[in-house]
């Protein structure tokens, strides 16, 4: 045991501003198909060559007419008009309208030469090939102009710009099959203890299956990052500095396990040979005994082992560091304000991050402890109790953030 190892741990929101000060957005830029685009970031505007929709089109079904025709009408007074064509989606009318013509129209037809306007079909009446319109139309009505929509020389999506769903429809509009985004972090995950054995394989006696591995890879890709999973090390030193070392080519490294002060926990000493150490230790609960450094450039996360440690600290500090390096924004958890079930004691020294389950509008205490994984997989979200307040009686009310 090494106990003087955790004089000096850092409050939560220092270890935060360092992380968030170590978080280099990436460049580099990748070509993404439309369909897998969604959710990335655009790395450059993207100007349209075309004009959406093409051409002036009718925005609803109805009759393409000369609006001059039809400026006195009304359901007293219609104005019967010769139908000399029915145009579809797809078609361009070979017929201009003249005085006195209209033309049948669907819903996002191009409107013929000739007309300026659509009547609703629900305005009309029709008796063989005359057309009798009940109400009047002004220049225009009822037409999606060309450009109208997308202009040549706009932009479909902005450099910085989340590609949603619908920014990826835009670029769709305008004939795009591909946009450049900014790749995805490459995140290498890394699990640490001789006792881990990959869930799907026998449990040899005093093993245990690798949660932390599983947490973290879904964290990373929930927030825009590219997990890279490596395989566990046990507790060798060199093994630990070896792979460290080769997993310094990625954009960062989550590591799980050995941060803490056993004989066995041999993370600092390895992150000491072969990189530098920026704090080890935060003033948190779960998840006091957590490294931060640098393996050459890479920045290194030593997370504790402790799965409901693990995840939790990656919820605080790695999702807020990913988002930057992803250029993704930051993330905007879902807050609830709960009458709390029981009453919840602060720390003196440490700001914990309470789980709590949400049954019938009451915030329940769900942590059980650091090493059981469901003190968050029960959970519904998280309190904050500050170090040194009075912490929450039964019944007040308490600001839940959700998981
Ligand atoms: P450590 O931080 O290495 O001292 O580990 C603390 C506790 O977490 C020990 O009970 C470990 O067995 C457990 N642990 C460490 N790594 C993992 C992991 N990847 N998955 C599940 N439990 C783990
Ligand atoms: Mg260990």
């Amino acid at each position: 045991m090494r106990p003087d190892l955790f004089r000096h741990t850092i409050p939560f929101d220092d270890a935060l501003r360092r992380v968030l000060e170590a978080a280099t957005p990436v460049e580099r830029v990748v070509t993404l198909s439309l369909g897998e685009a969604a959710t990335r970031v655009a790395a450059y505007d993207v100007t349209s060559t075309i004009d959406v929709p093409p051409f002036d089109r009718a925005a609803m079904d109805g009759y393409a007419v000369r609006s001059t025709d039809v400026g006195g009408a009304a359901p007293g007074t219609p104005v019967e008009l010769t139908c000399i064509d029915q145009i579809f989606t797809g078609h361009v009318s070979p017929h201009i309208i003249s005085t006195g013509q209209c033309a049948e129209i669907g819903t996002g037809a191009p409107l013929p030469a000739g007309a300026d306007a659509v009547v609703m079909v629900e305005r009309t009446s029709r008796q063989g090939g005359v057309v009798s319109v009940r109400e009047t139309a002004r220049a225009r009505q009822n037409v999606g102009p060309r450009g109208g929509d997308i202009a040549v020389g706009q932009r479909a999506v902005r450099a910085g710009d989340v590609i949603s769903p619908a920014r990826a429809g835009a670029l769709a509009a305008i004939g795009r099959t591909t946009v450049e985004a900014f790749d995805r972090p490459h995140i290498a995950v890394l699990s640490t203890g001789s006792e881990l054995t990959p869930p799907g394989t026998p449990l040899p006696p005093g093993h245990i299956y690798n949660v932390n591995s599983v947490t973290l890879t879904a964290i990373i890709r929930q927030h825009g990052g590219e997990p890279v999973a490596l395989d566990h090390v046990d507790d060798s030193i060199d093994a630990l500095v070896t792979t460290l070392e080769q997993a310094a080519r990625y954009d960062a490294i989550v590591t799980s396990g050995g941060t803490s002060v056993g004989g066995r926990d041999l993370l600092l000493d390895a992150v000491q040979r072969c990189g530098t150490i920026a704090f080890h230790g935060i003033a948190v609960r779960p998840g006091k005994p957590t490294l931060f450094g640098h393996i050459g450039r890479t920045p290194i996360f030593g997370m504790p082992g402790n799965p409901t440690s693990c995840l939790s600290n990656a919820c605080i500090l790695l999702v807020p560091f990913i988002r930057k390096v992803a250029r993704l924004p930051p993330w905007q958890p879902v807050l609830r304000h709960l009458p709390l079930a029981r009453t919840v004691k602060a720390l003196e020294d440490r700001h914990q991050f309470y789980t709590v389950r949400i049954v019938g509008g009451v915030a329940e205490p769900a942590f059980k402890s650091s090493g059981d994984i469901t003190s968050m997989a029960a959970a519904d979200g998280y309190i904050e109790v500050l170090a040194g307040t009075k912490g929450f009686e039964e019944g007040e009310t308490v600001t839940v953030t959700l998981l």
